[in-house]
C-alpha cells in the first residue's frame, strides 16, 4: 500500500495552523481508514524559519497526534528551498510525496484524483486551478501575468499550477540530482519527464493570516523563474545591441550628409535624447548581465539549499 506524505511549508502561520493541521489529519485519516494509504503516512510540517508560534504549534501536534510530523529549518530559506527540504525528508520515507501551501487555499478533496493517477503509474501529478474566482482581481491578474511572463521568457511553466502536486519517491530522487542553488521547482520538475498528469480544482481563499507573496516576493520569484531556466534575456540584449548598431549606422551615414551639405546647426535634442537612450539601454544590459554573474557566483559556491534544525517523526 502507498505510504503518502503531505509537504507543507509554513512560514508564519499560526493563524492557519491549527485549521489546516486538522484538515489534513482528517484528510489522511479517511484515506487510511479507506485503505487507500498505509498506516506510516504522515503529514510533514517544515517551519520555514518562522518568528511566531508556528514550530510550537507544531511540536503541539506531533506530541497530540501520530500523523504529524515536523521539520524545522535553521532559517528562513524561502517557500521554494523549504518545499525542496520537505520534500528530499519527506521522500526518504514515502512512496509518494505532496506538497501544498499551509493556507489550503489548494482544495485537498484533489488528492484523491492525486492518488489515483498514482496508482495508475504517473510519477508527477499536477494540481491545476480551473478558476481564481476567489482571488481578488490584483491577485489573478497578477499571477495569471507571472505565468505569461514566464512563458514569453523561455521558461516552460505548467499554467495555472502552483507547488501543488504529487511526486513519486524516483521523481523526488532524480529532483535531488538538478544541483542548482538557484531554485525554481515549477520550471525544474517538467524537466523530469516520466508519465505525468494533471488534476483540476478551484482555488480558494487563503483561510486566515496574510499571503505571504506580496507583489515584491512574486517579481523575485518571476525573476527566479526567468533567469534559473532561460538566457533568454541575455539574447534580447544581444538583438537590442544589434538594431542600435544599425540605427547608429543609418545615423552615421545620415550626419555625414548633413554635413557635407552644410546643415549642422540642428541635432542638440537627437543628441541629448541618444545619449540618455544608449546610456539606459547599457546600464539594462549591464545590468541583466550582472544578473546572471550573480546567479553563476551562487551556484558555484554550492551552498546547502537547506539546513535542518529539528526533525520529529
Ligand atoms: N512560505 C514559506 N516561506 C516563505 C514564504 C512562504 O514557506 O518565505 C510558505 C507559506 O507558509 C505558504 C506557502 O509558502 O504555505 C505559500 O505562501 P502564500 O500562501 O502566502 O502565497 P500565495 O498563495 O499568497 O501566493
Ligand atoms: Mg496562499
Amino acid at each position: 500500500m502507498t505510504t503518502l506524505y503531505i509537504a507543507v511549508p509554513c512560514y508564519n502561520e499560526q493563524e492557519v495552523l491549527p485549521e489546516t493541521s486538522a484538515r489534513l489529519i482528517d484528510k489522511m485519516q479517511a484515506l487510511i481508514d479507506g485503505g487507500k494509504i498505509s498506516y506510516d503516512s504522515r503529514v510533514l510540517f517544515i517551519d520555514d524559519g518562522s518568528n511566531d508560534k508556528t514550530w510550537e504549534i507544531i511540536q503541539r501536534l506531533h506530541s497530540e497526534n501520530r500523523l504529524a510530523a515536523g521539520l524545522k529549518l535553521s532559517r528562513n530559506r524561502g517557500h521554494q528551498n523549504a518545499l525542496f527540504g520537505g520534500l528530499t525528508v519527506a521522500g526518504k520515507y514515502a512512496d509518494a510525496v505532496i506538497s501544498i501551501d499551509a493556507d489550503l487555499q489548494d482544495d485537498i478533496n484533489a488528492i484523491d484524483l492525486m492518488l489515483e493517477n498514482f496508482e495508475n503509474g504517473c510519477d508527477i501529478v499536477y494540481g491545476v486551478r480551473s478558476k481564481r474566482d476567489t482571488d481578488t482581481f490584483f491577485k489573478r491578474v497578477t499571477a495569471e501575468g507571472f505565468y505569461r511572463f514566464l512563458k514569453f521568457m523561455g521558461a516552460e511553466v505548467v499554467f495555472n499550477h502552483a507547488d501543488y502536486r504529487l511526486m513519486s519517491k524516483r521523481a523526488i530522487e532524480e529532483l535531488e540530482g538538478f544541483g542548482e542553488v538557484n531554485l525554481f521547482l515549477r520550471g525544474i520538475v517538467p524537466m523530469l519527464g516520466f508519465k505525468t498528469a494533471a488534476v483540476e480544482y478551484e482555488r480558494a481563499e487563503r483561510l486566515a493570516g496574510k499571503s505571504k507573496y506580496p507583489l515584491k516576493k512574486m517579481l523575485s520569484l518571476a525573476w527566479e523563474g526567468v533567469t534559473s531556466l532561460s538566457i533568454k534575456p541575455i539574447r534580447f540584449i544581444t538583438v537590442l545591441g544589434a538594431a542600435v548598431f544599425i540605427v547608429s549606422i543609418i545615423m552615421l551615414i545620415y550626419s555625414l550628409i548633413s554635413h557635407f551639405i552644410g546643415n549642422t546647426t540642428l541635432g542638440w535634442t537627437s543628441l541629448i535624447v541618444s545619449i540618455w537612450a544608449i546610456g539606459g539601454l547599457q546600464l539594462l544590459a549591464i545590468g541583466i548581465i550582472g544578473e546572471y554573474l550573480g546567479k553563476i557566483y551562487l551556484e558555484t559556491k554550492r551552498r546547502p539549499r537547506f539546513i535542518i534544525d529539528k526533525f520529529l517523526n
